[in-house]
């Protein structure tokens, strides 16, 4: 008897070594990347193999718009998904702050889940992510059989989801970190660097680019006569106007004090003509106090003899000079 439960003891404690191990290597690569769809990615693989589960899905709260998004999920139709924050087994989690396990989803008719359902599964672990006691994202993890999951499996999976909950976190504060680093505050565009950045990333693969360069017309005028605040109006109207005058893969910075840039990948004059005009009628129509711009366009091909991003914007540069002299509300090809 004693031996038996020695032994029993001895497998019980190489068990937890093993969990311990697990954990620690985990925590460690979690901690270590900051890489939002890297990380949450690496954890799916990770949880689908250490419970020997079917499906694995984390998502994410949305505070503002009050839902929950799919940052990742092994099945791919599912990433992206939203859901109210009262919805399923998450807005469970949502609300009680507390694990789940449920040995049969058949059985649970009470509650109706999306991904239960969608992946035919009978058996959940899921586990609330938080940090500093609020819910920041939820884990689930599923399996088609019932009964399928151990009480072990769910205190393990609570280890681990406070150390997914700080990753989560700390991931998604870096990516907002960045975010900001590569927006204008006032404006909302892309800040000049990244600009410069994504148009030298363009120049190595594409074989054509145009630029407009973009110019508030007497806005020195704007200042003096409404004062700054009116000014910085103008600046986020106008700016509003390019962001819903180009196409998802341009990319709008603010490039100087008045000044903005618009690149357009893989198209030529005779497509950024027709954006560039577009622009500066808008601008003339919609503005309050009316402003009106001058553009100057540039384009490069891989034919070119010098290919850069100086010898870009100089070219643009040129013909917005060009269109200020033309007498302003106007645009130039360089
Ligand atoms: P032009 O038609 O030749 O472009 O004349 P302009 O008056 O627009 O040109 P200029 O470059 O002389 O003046 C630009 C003005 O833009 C000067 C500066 O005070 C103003 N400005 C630059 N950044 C900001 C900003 O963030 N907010 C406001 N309100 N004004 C700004
Ligand atoms: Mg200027
Ligand atoms: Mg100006």
């Amino acid at each position: 008897g004693a031996a038996f439960e020695k032994a029993k003891l001895h497998e019980h404690s190489n068990v937890l070594v093993g969990e311990l191990r697990l954990i620690n290597e985990l925590a460690h690569r979690l901690h270590r990347s900051l890489e939002l769809t890297e990380t949450i990615q690496f954890a799916c693989k990770e949880l689908l193999g250490i419970f020997r589960a079917d499906y694995c899905s984390i998502m994410q709260v949305n505070a503002i718009k009050k839902e929950f998004i799919v940052l990742y999920s092994n099945l791919a139709q599912e990433i992206g998904r939203t859901s109210p924050l009262d919805q399923g087994y998450a807005g469970i989690m949502w609300s009680t702050k507390e694990p789940i396990i449920l040995s049969d989803y058949n059985d649970a008719s009470q509650v109706k889940s999306h991904l239960m359902m969608v992946t035919g599964s009978r058996s959940l672990l899921a586990a609330p992510l938080m940090v500093n006691g609020e819910v920041i994202g939820v884990v689930m993890i599923t399996h088609r059989e019932p009964n399928y999951f151990s009480y072990d499996n769910y205190k393990l999976l609570q280890v681990i989801s406070s150390h997914l909950g700080l990753a989560l976190s700390n991931a998604s504060l870096h990516a907002e970190v960045n975010r900001m680093v590569i927006t204008d505050n006032l404006t909302g565009l892309f800040a000049r660097h990244y600009l410069n950045e994504r148009i030298s990333r363009r120049q190595k693969r594409d074989s054509i680019g145009s630029l407009i360069l973009l110019d508030i017309d007497h806005f020195k005028k704007v200042n003096d006569t409404y004062g700054h605040q009116i000014g910085d109006s103008i600046l986020q109207q106008v700016s509003k106007i390019i962001q819903t005058s180009i196409r998802d893969g341009d990319i709008a910075a603010r490039w100087g004090g008045e000044e903005m840039a618009i690149y357009l990948p893989e198209v030529g004059y005779e497509v950024t003509v027709k954006v560039a005009e577009r622009i500066r009628s808008r601008v003339e129509k919609e503005t309050s106090p009316r402003v009106t711009i001058s553009c100057g366009l540039a384009e490069w091909r891989r034919t070119d003899d010098r290919i850069s991003v100086e010898s870009l914007f100089y070219r643009a540069d040129m013909a917005l000079y060009k269109a200020k002299h033309m007498g302003r509300n106007s645009i130039r090809v360089g």
